[in-house]
């Protein structure tokens, strides 16, 4: 090996130069070239949109400064990676590949599949490190919080000062959606990207936007302000989990203490800040179904659910109802405002997505699959683990989590009673009375003709009854659930997936 062998740092969805292992490793022993490859499997992939790659490149422009402060470069390039990486290779000789380990979907198993075998052809060791609480290869759940806890509080790894990295080697500029054939991003209100957007979205949440979450999360009025808004920086690695948790715990220790001493701060802070601390841990929770079964990306969770709605889906009339769908045509205006919302901005409350969820497989009768891909393209955070979790488990088929089916209706009255976000989201619905805006349908004809929303012509009827839709769905769900293959399917999946913490034993953050 060469004394000018270079250490490859591979970034992928992480990054950042803060609480990054590989780079400080890698750094500690030689010089290092920093690589991100533009892959085309994935770029072309149907749950990629064209705002991951602009929320991408500009997590990218911060990286190649950050790496450059300290001496250090990035180098993009693109192609298929174990192709990239070995043509590398040859421009330089390369003394080891540096990495986290990815919990990915079936396309970046493969490629890694690929690049280790590459790898080990050509000699070159490839270290990959965890970067959040999901294990590899693991046996069962026993002990999994504690175990994730552990790896929260570990110290962080502090960036290297100097990193040394080789001047001749080229590099691509950062590639704007047209260069890679897509079509440019139509999200106008997409989170900006990048390690100081998420410090700053950290910082933020957790002195000011963070106080009245666990009551402000539910209702999109308020979540978009409330919530952390930090999954895009998690997703895409511009922050770890780790630094948010340990800022939590920290942030927690602080109100304590001044509780403690007589400087009494806003109380809704501990209720808020133990909320969000769960969450953390569920962000890894969901991620480690996915590493453990990685068929659920596209199969369902409990096999008992197979063939339930796979016929009808391939029909015209779920094309129909699934375009309804998509376009936020449904005639339920939370819906449909929810569905609009997400496509202009990339990112909903967990209980809007949960209510779109489970419309799709419930109401209308579709298997979470297609819309699964359609709303991942959607989410600037999409998370495989987290996105076919949660969309399996808001549709049914996980065999262990209660049905949960929101009406839409409800969902007006509960969390947006004078139709403030409705409104936003659907102007044809601007001059509809309050009343009527939870069910425009209801509304007797001389209404609609006032409010200049005629229903069939202005906004749809409803694409379905919700009674019946809903009273159908139950029936086919509770026929399958009991079964004894369901039974034994639900006691399979509870031991493999199922959390081991019992409600009593919860802590609470700090
Ligand atoms: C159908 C469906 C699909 C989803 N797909 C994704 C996805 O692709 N990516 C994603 O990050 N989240 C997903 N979620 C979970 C959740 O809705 C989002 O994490 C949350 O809305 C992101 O906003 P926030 O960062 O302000 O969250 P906060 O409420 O501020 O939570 C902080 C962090 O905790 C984690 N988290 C919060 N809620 C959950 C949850 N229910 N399950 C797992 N982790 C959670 C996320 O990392 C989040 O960023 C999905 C939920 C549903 C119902």
């Amino acid at each position: 090996m060469s004394r000018n062998a270079v250490n490859i740092v591979w970034f992928k969805r992480d990054l950042r130069v803060e609480d990054h292992e590989p780079l400080a490793r890698a750094a500690a022993d030689g010089p290092v070239l920093g690589l991100f490859i533009y892959e085309p499997e994935l770029i072309h992939a149907p749950e990629f949109d064209s705002s991951h790659l602009v929320f991408i490149n500009q997590s990218l422009a911060e990286l190649e400064t950050a790496l450059g402060a300290r001496g250090g470069r990035l180098i993009l390039r693109h192609g298929e990676a174990a192709e990239v990486l070995d043509r590398l290779a040859c421009e330089i000789p390369v003394k080891a590949l540096w990495s986290h380990a990815e919990t990915g979907g079936m396309v970046t198993y493969r490629r890694d599949l690929r690049v280790a075998s590459w790898a080990s052809r050509r000699g070159i060791r490839w270290h990959e490190f965890r970067q959040d609480g999901v294990i590899r290869r693991l046996k069962n759940r026993d002990g999994w919080a504690a175990r994730w806890r552990h790896r929260m509080s570990a110290p962080s790894i502090v960036p290297p000062e100097r990193i040394i990295s080789p001047a001749f080697v080229c590099s691509l500029p950062i590639l704007p959606c047209e260069r890679l054939g897509l079509e440019r991003s139509k999200k106008t209100d997409a989170q900006p990207g990048g390690s100081t957007h998420a410090q700053e979205t950290l910082q933020t949440f957790l002195h000011r936007r963070g106080v009245n979450y666990r009551a402000a999360m539910s209702s999109p009025l308020t979540a978009w302000e409330e919530c952390s808004r930090l999954s895009p920086y998690l997703a895409w690695g511009c922050i770890s989990l780790r630094t948010v948790y340990q800022a939590t715990v920290s942030r927690s220790a602080e109100l304590r203490s001044d509780e403690r001493v007589g400087n009494a701060p806003d109380k809704r802070w501990f209720g808020s800040l133990s909320s969000f601390g769960a969450r953390l841990r569920w962000h890894c929770h969901f991620m480690q179904k996915l590493e453990d079964e990685p068929r659920i990306e596209f199969e369902n969770v409990s096999r008992a659910f197979d063939g339930l709605r796979e016929k009808f889906s391939r029909t015209e009339h779920a094309a129909e109802r699934f375009s309804a769908w998509r376009e936020g045509r449904t005639g339920y205006p939370m819906v449909d405002a929810c569905m609009r919302a997400v496509c202009a901005t990339g990112w909903l409350n967990f209980r809007m997505r949960a209510m779109l969820a489970s419309f799709a497989a419930y109401h209308l009768w579709l298997h979470w699959r297609e819309p699964a891909i359609y709303l991942a393209r959607h989410f600037l955070d999409f998370e495989p683990g987290i996105h076919f979790s949660q969309f399996q488990m808001q549709s049914g088929t996980t065999g262990i989590n209660t049905i949960r089916i929101y009406s839409p209706a409800k969902q007006v009255s509960d969390q947006d009673p004078c139709g403030l976000f409705i409104r936003r989201w659907l102007p044809e619905l601007a001059n509809v009375p309050d009343s009527w805006l939870a069910e425009p349908h209801r509304m007797p004809p001389e209404i609609q003709k006032r409010s200049g929303c005629v229903i069939g012509k202005d906004y749809p009827a409803p694409i379905v009854e919700h009674t019946s839709a809903v009273a159908a769905a139950r029936h086919r769900l509770t026929l399958v659930r009991r079964e004894p293959l369901a039974k034994e399917e639900s006691r399979r999946v509870l031991n493999k997936h199922g959390s081991r913490k019992r409600p009593d034993r919860r802590r609470r953050i700090g």
